[in-house]
């Protein structure tokens, strides 16, 4: 959760049981972060297709982020957070919390979560969904690299 002091907003973890417990699983997805946005940006540069899913788009609309952003801060962005699930229906799936900003004025950003899927079978990258962290700031620390809340709704914070 974040306290806006006036002059920066500060971040602390919050301390619910369930955000805490979240937050160790969380921590688990923080390993070879440098190595997982290489392996990313690799096929980022062999230009394979990229695939926006209508999902997405309905999201982008509800969102205010346009398709333009959404590919800014896929280009400039890096890993946050990478897992590797075993699913049975579709096998392997890999998934990557991707940050990167978005410039919405001259000397404006904003930052930008997408979240991405690679298809060994296709060669194709999916972005299953961007949002806009700065939103929700209390789930989020002060760069919107790391998760520290799980509330749907800020929580009060407890003196
Ligand atoms: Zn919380």
């Amino acid at each position: 959760m974040c306290r806006d002091d006036g002059r920066d907003t500060m971040c602390i973890p919050c301390k619910d049981r369930n955000c805490v417990q979240r937050r160790k699983q969380w921590t688990k997805g923080t390993q070879n972060l440098e190595y997982q946005t290489e392996r990313l940006q690799k096929k980022l540069e062999q230009n394979i297709p990229i695939i926006w899913t209508k999902h997405l788009d309905d999201r982008e609309i509800m969102r205010n982020i346009s398709s333009l952003q959404s590919a800014e801060a896929l280009k400039n962005g890096y890993c946050i957070w990478y897992n590797q699930t075993s699913e049975p229906q579709y096998g392997s799936v890999e998934k990557w919390i991707w940050l990167g900003y978005a410039k919405t004025g001259p000397k404006t950003y904003k930052p930008l979560h997408l979240v991405l899927s690679y298809s060994k079978d296709s060669d194709r990258i999916i972005v299953l969904t961007v949002y806009d962290p700065s939103v929700l700031y209390w789930m989020w620390n002060k760069t919107f690299e790391k998760r520290i809340c799980w509330h749907k709704e800020h929580p009060i914070i407890e003196a």
